[in-house]
């Protein structure tokens, strides 16, 4: 905690005229992705304060929440895109929620992966209240990243104008990749999508 608190004062000192950036997104795009710790959105898309809302959960998909999130973005600050992000080597592609739920309801504590297995070591007592949870896994990066852009585009509370694209970071090189039919264009002049 020490060490969070000390590195904010260093930020802080240089905080430069960040005090004057605009509530809205000055780039008009919002980014949902994993909040994988070897993402780093700010430094992979090249963002800086004020540039984008970036909404990140554990696999960077479409729950309700990202999408009452993404509303929000457009409808009241304005973005104009959406990109979805996953990645290769995701935590999500190493569970199912049946897996999910047994090891929640032996133990509450961290568990092991032993090889492929997950393992719980901890002491219980643990809870059933995981049941009642979608853990969103993923079984396919690519399919996962196609699902919840159509998830998006299909949402009535989301406008058709609003182009949404679908990437996957690869960990190992860094560089977004583009998934095939994972796009939701933007409309032509005439209303029709392109
Ligand atoms: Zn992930």
């Amino acid at each position: 905690m020490n060490e969070v608190i000390a590195a904010n004062k260093g930020y802080a000192a240089k905080f430069g005229d960040k005090a004057n950036l605009a509530m809205p997104p000055a780039r008009r795009f919002a980014v949902l992705t994993c909040m994988d710790a070897r993402l780093d959105p700010a430094k992979f898309a090249g963002l800086a304060e004020g540039d984008a809302h970036v909404i990140r959960n554990a696999g960077g998909r479409a729950s309700d929440d990202a999408i009452r999130s993404l509303v929000i973005s457009y409808k009241l600050l304005g973005t104009r895109e959406w990109f979805v992000i996953h990645h290769t080597n995701c935590g999500m592609e190493f569970f199912s929620n049946e897996i999910m739920r047994g090891l929640l309801e032996k133990s509450l504590e961290t568990a092991s992966l032993d090889g492929s297995n997950w393992r719980d070591t901890g002491a219980g007592p643990g809870s059933r209240a995981g049941d009642f949870i979608e853990w969103l896994t993923i079984k396919d990066q690519a399919q996962s990243v196609r699902d919840d852009v159509d998830r998006i585009a299909s949402h009535p509370l989301v406008p058709r104008s609003i182009p949404i694209y679908g990437y996957i970071y690869d960990v190992r090189t860094g560089l977004l990749v583009e998934v095939a039919g994972a796009r939701r264009a933007a409309p032509a002049a005439d209303g029709k999508a392109v």
